[in-house]
């Protein structure tokens, strides 16, 4: 059952009112909740537990390192994607054993990092970043842990965007490569070769994208143990969807019951990189009416959460569902739903039949756990929104307001533009 849920016509996260919160720290402001955060590793925990397995969060879905924490505290490790995000896990407490450390565009200064760190792997895309990790490694005089990132070149069935596993991608290395990279990889002095690694693209609504992939996998594994090479772990990434809307993804235990076979049989430690699927459906983002604009060709619902607080509507035609905090009987109305921002790309839904709010009144945007907070900017000015997590009845607020001081933080005015000498 989910935890958003309305009690006497108030929606809300757990047992803290959406609307307490509101009056509490204003508007917009994301919302997760611990309990969703916990039961969704716990599943993925319980689904794979017939195979040593790490569940390592894409930190990149929810980077807060108190969302990081929940993880951490439950076991989970993360898959990281820059310094920063090494930076965030390691504050939240996870362990350096626990991290995998993806990107086409490592720099030296992050394989450095990451070494020092004393990261489980690094997952790498190209030949030349695997040249660069051994130069590196050899600098500090240490062996750098390789899992290749292996392009299976299977259709998952998503959003362009975030489809990753064709062969047109920039991502990982083409299959067909991979044995030779692999032994290529092998000479390398400073290259410790441990595992395997393919993600094939996000929100994925169908098992057979990932069976598909792991099965060329599983053939790639068999042929490179035949020459010689230890692969132990196999990290199968992430990808499972959620649902926004209509949609019906399977849960980690039924993707478990489609690929247990293949990896049970491989004998390897079974990495997981699961991103959307354990924050997306744990986190709201609420904002205010501001105003009703009705046209002549439309009708606007114009809201105080822009595309800079949530941009995935902009950005991927994304679907988020939206309830009005407080549940009363309303006549419903086609409207665009807008932010303040200065382009036409600004809004939270297009042509969407919601129930008629007035000014002042409170808009919950349901499924924004995830790749929600993390992609807010500080564009057009505006001081992203705070962050709570939210246990039981009670919450804490996990990230502040941005001040009008922080938004210049690190700005100044060279002395040569100072016209008052
Ligand atoms: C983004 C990403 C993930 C997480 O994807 P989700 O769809 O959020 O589960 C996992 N692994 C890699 C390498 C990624 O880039």
């Amino acid at each position: 059952m989910s935890v958003f849920r309305y009690k006497k016509g108030r929606l809300y996260c757990e047992n803290v009112s959406l609307e307490s919160m509101a009056e509490k720290v204003g508007t917009p402001f994301y919302a997760y909740s611990h309990k969703a955060l916990l039961s969704q590793i716990t599943a993925y925990k319980k689904a794979f537990s017939s195979v040593p397995h790490l569940i390592a969060f894409a930190v990149k879905a929810n980077a807060n390192i108190a969302v990081l924490r929940v993880f951490a505290n439950a076991g989970g490790g993360g898959d990281i994607v820059s310094s920063g995000e090494l930076h965030r896990a390691l504050k939240a407490g996870m362990d350096p054993k626990n991290l995998v450390f993806a990107g086409v565009g490592k720099t030296k200064k992050e394989m450095k990092d990451a070494l020092r760190a004393g990261i489980l792997m690094f997952n790498v895309e190209s030949a030349q970043e695997l040249v660069a990790l051994d130069e590196t490694a050899k600098a500090l005089g240490i062996k750098a842990p390789v899992a290749l990132r292996v392009n299976p070149d299977v259709n998952p069935k998503t959003h362009p965007y975030i489809s990753t596993g064709l062969k047109k991608s920039k991502f990982g290395i083409e299959i067909v490569k991979a044995v030779s990279q692999y032994q290529t990889a092998s000479l390398l002095s400073n290259i410790d070769i441990v595992g395997v690694h393919s993600h094939i693209g996000s929100q994925l609504t169908q098992v057979k994208p990932f069976v598909d992939a792991l099965k060329r996998i599983s053939r790639l594994i068999s042929a490179l143990r035949k020459r010689g090479l230890d692969i132990q772990y196999w990290n199968i990434g992430g990808g499972l969807g959620i649902t926004y809307n209509q949609e019906k993804p399977p849960m980690p235990k039924e993707m478990a019951a489609a690929v247990l076979p293949l990896l049970k049989k491989s004998g390897c430690r079974i990495i997981l990189e699961p991103g959307r699927s354990l924050a997306g459906n744990a986190g709201v983002m609420v904002t205010r009416v501001i105003y009703n604009k009705e046209g002549e060709a439309k009708n606007f619902l114009v809201v105080d959460a822009g595309m800079n607080d949530l941009i995935r509507p902009s950005l991927y035609s994304a679907y988020h569902e939206l309830r009005p905090v407080v549940k009363r009987r309303r006549k419903t109305k086609v409207v665009d739903v807008v932010g303040p921002i200065c382009e036409s790309g600004d809004f939270l839904a297009q042509d969407r039949e919601i129930p008629q709010m007035a000014p002042d009144e409170l808009l919950a945007v349901m499924s924004a756990g995830a790749y929600s907070f993390t992609m807010s900017s500080n564009y057009n000015a505006r001081p992203r929104p705070p962050e709570i997590l939210v246990h039981g009845d009670e919450y804490e607020i996990i990230r502040k307001r941005e001040t009008m001081k922080a938004l210049l933080r690190g700005e100044s005015i060279p002395a040569f533009l100072d016209q008052k000498k």
